[in-house]
């Protein structure tokens, strides 16, 4: 199986040696479509009160993900990280849940609370890295290895899940693979980085599916050393919840930056962090829907991206205008199969069971 490092050590992984392969061709295009363009002042108003009026005729609760552009945020109900979107889905009372995110993170919410109608603005939004993996290479995998425990992050689609053991966000794959028996081997995937970040992490050795998030792409470890010693008075901060800074996480793990001048933080994290924080200048690791909270949070502090074009285009599929049309005309439903989201609740629940 030509995807997976199967030499992978805690001491040096198979991003080190170089040994990493790629993982098969992604099922959607890897170049994402290309960026709407932004609405005017006034189109945002009309816009977002058509929408607020929508959302209160049609009984629905808006979720977006921190990083949908700045206005599409603005009108939701609900912003967050696709986890705290997904139990935010589960708790609501309202009958329509629109969510303003890439698929599998409206998937997750379906699989959990399969009884409410879940909508997604652009059937574009996709995600390169959950795309890195199927249900059926997992069933291979595993037959490949059939005393294996499967760890994969919730960045993959209900199928996948279906397959898999255990979930794990950026944030607590420590965690759960630490609570995993020791004598278990794991099959980790679909992210390398955040694969060979928990290994060092839990000194555990795993065999690491080799899929990547595109937009990490640009991330790299000189640039971000380069970026501390260009900013004396910065903090860096990495954000965990994407794919697109799980390579920051790596990198870290290695040694190749400050690690006393850089923070590994929740979007809640980085919002008190700026708050309490000395230092006028930050440098943020991740993809740059996440400024716009950050900004509105400290409005006197600068913001500078770790790398510039750090943007998920899948996310920006989601336009007010699009989430209007979603509102209006019931469109576009997120599915999962009853057989599907039974198993695929199994790993998420066992997640959020260990982690709380
Ligand atoms: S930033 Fe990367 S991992 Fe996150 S949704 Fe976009 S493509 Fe997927």
């Amino acid at each position: 199986m030509t995807h997976v490092s199967e030499t992978t050590t805690p001491e040096r992984s198979a991003i080190e040696t170089g040994d990493m392969l790629r993982a098969e061709p992604y099922m959607l295009p890897v170049v994402p479509p290309p960026l709407p363009e932004s609405p005017g002042p006034e189109e945002i108003a009309d816009l977002s009160a058509e929408i607020r009026e929508l959302t209160a005729q049609k009984n629905a609760v808006i979720l977006a993900h921190n990083y949908q552009v700045p206005e599409v945020q603005d009108v939701a109900d609900y912003t967050g990280d696709s986890l705290g979107l997904s139990i935010e889905a589960a708790s609501t009372s309202a009958e329509r849940i629109v969510f303003c995110g890439v698929h599998f993170m409206a998937e997750t919410a379906k699989v959990l609370s399969p009884d409410k109608t879940v909508l997604i603005p652009d059937t574009r939004a996709g995600c390169s890295l959950a795309d890195g993996i199927t249900a059926q290479q997992v069933r291979d995998w595993k037959a490949e290895n059939p005393d294996a425990v499967v760890v994969m992050y919730v960045n993959t689609t209900a199928d996948v899940k279906a397959e898999t053991d255990y979930c794990v966000t950026s944030s607590n794959a420590v965690a759960v693979v630490n609570a995993i028996p020791h004598e278990k081997e794991i099959l980790f995937g679909p992210d390398m980085f955040l694969g060979s970040y928990v290994e060092k992490m839990t000194k555990r050795p795993m065999k690491v599916w080799m899929g990547e998030c595109h937009v990490h792409a640009g991330i790299r470890p000189a640039d971000l050393q380069g970026m501390l010693d260009d900013h004396p008075g910065a903090d860096l901060m990495i954000h965990p919840e994407c794919g697109c800074s799980t390579s920051a996480m790596e990198y870290l793990a290695c040694g190749d930056i400050d690690p006393d001048r850089t923070y590994i933080l929740s979007t809640g994290g980085m919002i008190e962090h700026v708050k309490q924080s000395d230092a006028p200048e930050f440098i943020v690791a991740t993809e740059e829907g996440i400024f716009h909270p950050l900004r509105k949070a400290a409005p006197d502090r600068t913001f500078i991206p770790a790398t510039e074009g750090a943007v998920c285009g899948f996310m920006k599929t989601i336009t007010l205008r699009g989430l209007r049309d979603a509102l209006r005309d019931d469109k576009y439903h997120v599915e999962v199969a009853p057989e599907i989201a039974e198993r695929a609740r199994i790993p998420i629940e066992r997640m959020i069971s260990i982690t709380g």
